[in-house]
């Protein structure tokens, strides 16, 4: 017997025939003895749909947040409908879902009177799709007579306030999954809990960034002691590189803690970037599977670093970003000049994704999504001004048909010549890299190349990684794979 923390993602649940494969899941895991805790995002399509209802709602368009809420209600009544039998217990839900849509209209009348949307009301209403959705599946449970109990995550998990991409406040979260939730989990009943959001201390509710599910069912996970964390999704794993850049991409059968956290950052859309952090330092291991392949075993995520025969185990490449170049020679040896370009990026609510500096310090680069480029390049302008005028600097440059292509596997720390033999394969294609660099964790490499060299260079770069899984494969026999 294990104690289990599950998170079934929007696919997962996104229809009557996902959701019956979800309770299959959940039934199979109560039949063998097994503890769980069930964390649900909302139907696919459906955050989005909620965002939608938002933005017409500032827009004063009625017609159209009254249309997108007649859909949302229709996509769960139809699970309803297709999923439990009992005239009853189909009301109760219904009355349930009707209610919530309810809620969700009043929150968009507020909307339109404000004429705005403020973060802490987008919040809000973005948490129905996870209300919605666990009550929906609960439903469906209880209908088959599983002994479940649906609960809200803002009674559990209590953040700051930064909407939109709210952070734990972690000894108040522990003690309220501890002291709510760890008793109840013993005693039989399978808690089947809305990801997504919590609140802060005074009651306001948050979400933990778009795809925050997953960190959601890790923050659980971490306070129920869980011996493993499932994130059951809709491929078989975590795979060497993205199918649709290559065809041969495969499952890669474990990796590690770091290396899953570099590839969420840098485009791998498995997990949300975040997960790792609430299991990693409770060794709490984690395994992607798929819900509607449930005898793959999946990619399993743990704290070993160096499994591979080799070293490369994926490349992704991130699409959709510019590169800004500092440059002048009076740069050289004017101190505060990188930290104040950070700054201004930062101030004008840019992410910096990498960052280069050539050793001669006459030029650094620094990659951000395309939305924010012109409003940095602006900010970073403004801020430069006076040195801009004395010559110290010279430009501010934006490129934008570029992208940022990481290799990562921790088996390159230590080991000589990887770097090396990744820029020659470049070379030898003809493929010109703008700017490189490697994350302090040593665990990954990111480079700069025009857009459209992006899928020449995953390919062959991605040749290093199936070596890997073969490697893998034949030094696994026996191992605890
Ligand atoms: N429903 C949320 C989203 O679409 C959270 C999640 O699914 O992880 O971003
Ligand atoms: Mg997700």
């Amino acid at each position: 017997m294990a104690r289990y923390a599950m998170k079934f993602g929007g696919t997962s649940v996104g229809s009557p025939e996902a959701i019956a494969q979800v309770v299959e899941i959940i039934r199979r895991f109560i039949a063998e003895g097994h503890e769980l805790a069930v964390i649900v995002s909302a139907m696919s399509g459906v955050t989005d749909m909620l965002l939608d209802c938002a933005a017409a709602a500032a827009n004063g368009d009625r017609e159209s947040f009254l249309a997108i809420s007649d859909v949302l209600r229709a996509k769960h009544t139809g699970v309803i409908d297709a999923l439990i039998a009992g005239e009853d217990d189909r009301s109760v839900i219904g009355g349930e879902v009707d209610e919530l849509v309810g809620s969700c209209l009043e929150l968009c009348e507020a909307i339109t009177i404000l004429g705005e949307v403020t973060p802490r009301i987008s919040d809000a209403l973005a948490s129905f799709g996870e209300r919605l959705s666990s009550r929906v599946i609960a439903a469906v449970l209880r209908a088959q007579a599983t002994s479940v109990t649906q609960l809200d995550s803002d009674a559990y998990i209590i953040t700051d306030n930064q909407y939109g991409d709210a952070d734990p406040i972690w000894p108040e979260t522990e003690a309220r999954i501890v002291g709510g939730l760890g008793a109840a989990l013993g005693a039989g009943v399978t808690p089947i809990i809305t990801g997504f959001f919590g609140a802060t201390p005074d009651g306001a509710i948050t979400t933990l960034g778009r795809g925050g599910s997953d960190f959601a069912a890790a923050i659980f996970a971490a306070y129920l002691d869980c011996d493993e964390l499932i994130i059951w999704t809709d491929v078989d794993g975590v795979m060497t590189t993205d199918p649709r850049l290559d065809e041969r991409a495969r499952v890669l059968p474990y990796v590690s803690y770091q290396e899953i956290g570099e590839l969420a950052f840098y485009g791998a859309k498995v997990l949300h970037p975040k997960t790792v952090q609430p299991i990693i330092n409770r060794g709490i291991p984690l395994r992607v599977r798929n819900t509607f392949n449930p005898d793959h075993s999946g990619t399993s995520v743990g704290a070993r670093t160096q499994p591979s025969a080799t070293v490369i185990k994926a490349i992704t490449g991130i699409r959709d970003v510019s590169m800004l170049t500092v440059s002048g020679r009076g740069m050289l040896g004017v101190p505060g000049i990188a930290g104040r370009t950070f700054l201004a990026s930062a101030g004008a609510g840019a992410n910096i994704l990498m960052i280069s500096q050539s050793s001669s310090e006459q030029s650094f680069c620094f990659t951000v999504i395309d939305p924010m480029a012109r409003a940095v390049k602006q900010a970073v302008e403004a801020e430069l001004q006076r040195e801009i005028q004395h010559r110290h600097v010279d430009s501010v440059d934006l490129l934008s048909d570029i992208v940022i292509i990481t290799v990562v596997g921790s088996g390159m720390r230590g080991t000589p010549g990887v770097a090396g033999r990744v820029f020659s394969l470049l070379g030898e294609h003809r493929i010109n890299v703008l700017a490189i660099a490697q994350g302090s964790s040593e665990c990954s490499i990111s480079f700069i190349v025009a857009e459209s060299d992006l899928e020449r260079a995953v390919r062959e770069l991605h040749n290093l990684a199936l070596e890997t899984v073969e490697n893998d494969r034949i030094t696994a026999v026996g191992s605890p794979y």
